[in-house]
């Protein structure tokens, strides 16, 4: 038996029907923004792997701080323990973070990092004995597939099976031009008849929706509204943290600061799994008590493992070079020109660009549904022409990880060109 052979044999695959999905595609090697599979067969990964991969693929300067840590210390509990890696790189986290923020907790992922953030608010309240139990989203968000994280989410393809079994949830409308005002009311609605503890929102882009983006004056609003009403506010972070933006936070963007934010994905630079959600010492000293049960009862096996640690410290330091700032605006202005580009086109509808993520809209009568019959054929297309892009829908989106040459952008660019040709 070949590898996919064996794939298909013993394993189940994420957001996969195995029924009618193609075979997976078994990946060797990777370096930089390309990676190769087992027929040697070259990708551009122009999704940075999911959006975790901002310093290209094999990074030995992460490597070598990863196989330092492992040869000094591996991973020790973190229940009655602490490191340094742990302790520096909080320190190093506190110093870029929004200045509201003072606390760092570690988890293992984004749905976990959302999930303490979503019970930090509930029993936040509860530690202060008020009622609060209605968490505030917006539509279409993804905050992640664990049962608090999942409850947020408004995409019904992840949810719809566990309609009922959820924390209150109550919707808005996302504040896209010409829909403020609509998201306005419907917060100040929302904390009127209900008792809400937080609103969680990705800040700026809406990753898993496909990119859809919003204003910081906007979100200033939003935020206004949930302070003037004791409410917190949760930054999922988890996509657009770590320079995707422009800014190393979305939220740098923003005049108004949230009172938790969720960091994974890029935070290790796409190489160890890790999270982390911060909070304000306002917070943090809610749960601060001579009462043992008031005190964070949430914690992972694996929580500041110390290698997690030492990727991230290394990812920073690489994010904070000159060089890798450069990146990131040459890949920003790359994206404009291509959007230029694009006006007038008879296929697209809208474009946008924020930071180095640039997505397009296809007219279409047809399935534009989330895995349709157009995004498939898109799918295919991109893979066959060894780019990896995965459609949302109707939607075409771009997230390069930032050391992309320009050559490997160009074509990125030519292969969605020819794929609108396709459609
Ligand atoms: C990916 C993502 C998550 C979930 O992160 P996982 O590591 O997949 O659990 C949460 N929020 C946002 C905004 C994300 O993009």
């Amino acid at each position: 038996m070949n590898l996919v052979e064996k794939d298909s044999q013993y394993l189940w695959h994420p957001y996969t029907q195995h029924k009618t999905a193609a075979l997976p595609i078994a990946i060797k090697r990777g370096e930089g923004a390309l990676l190769w599979d087992e027929n040697n067969k070259e990708y551009i990964d122009a999704i940075a792997s999911w959006w975790v991969n901002p310093f290209g693929h094999s990074n030995k300067f992460i490597a070598d701080a990863i196989y330092k840590q492992l040869t000094t210390l591996e991973h020790v509990l973190f229940g009655g323990f602490t490191h340094e890696p742990a302790v520096v790189l909080a320190e190093k986290l506190i110093e870029i973070l929004p200045k509201n923020q003072q606390k760092i907790f570690f988890s293992d992922n984004g749905s976990t990092a959302v999930e303490v953030a979503i019970k930090v608010a509930l029993q936040y309240f509860f530690n202060r004995g008020e009622t609060r139990t209605t968490i505030i989203a917006f539509e279409n968000a993804f905050h992640g597939d664990t049962f608090a994280a999942m409850a947020a989410s408004g995409i019904s393809f992840y949810t719809q099976a566990f309609q009922g079994m959820f924390i209150d949830v109550v919707r808005i409308p996302v504040p896209v031009k010409g829909q403020e005002q609509q998201s306005f009311d419907a917060l100040k609605e929302v904390i009127k008849n209900k008792k809400c503890a937080g609103f969680i929102f990705e800040p700026l882009v809406q990753g898993a929706a496909g990119m859809v983006m919003y204003e910081p004056t906007a979100l200033d609003e939003l935020i206004k509204i949930c302070q003037e009403n004791n409410v917190l506010t949760i930054a999922d972070e988890v996509m657009t943290g770590f320079g995707k933006t422009g800014k190393t936070f979305a939220m740098d963007y923003a005049k108004q600061k949230p009172d938790m934010m969720c960091l994974s994905k890029a935070l290790t630079g796409g190489t160890i799994p890790m999270a982390i959600t911060t909070f304000t010492q306002e917070i943090f000293e809610a749960f601060y008590d001579d009462d043992i049960n008031k005190a964070l009862f949430h914690g992972h096996t694996f929580t500041a493992n110390p290698t997690g640690c030492a990727a991230a410290l290394a990812s920073l330091e690489l994010l904070q070079t000159n060089e890798m700032q450069l990146n990131i605006a040459r890949v920003n202005e790359s994206h404009l020109k291509f959007q230029k580009q694009l006006v007038n086109h008879p296929k697209v509808t809208t474009t946008r660009v924020l930071g180095v993520i640039f997505a397009l809209e296809i007219k279409t009568d047809t399935d534009a549904s989330y895995y349709g019959s157009l995004r498939n054929k898109l799918y295919d297309f991109f893979i066959e022409n060894g780019v990896i892009l995965r459609p949302v829908g109707n939607i075409v989106y771009i997230l390069p990880p930032y050391i992309m040459t320009n050559e490997q952008l160009q074509k990125v660019y030519q292969v969605v060109e020819n794929a609108l040709e396709t459609v």
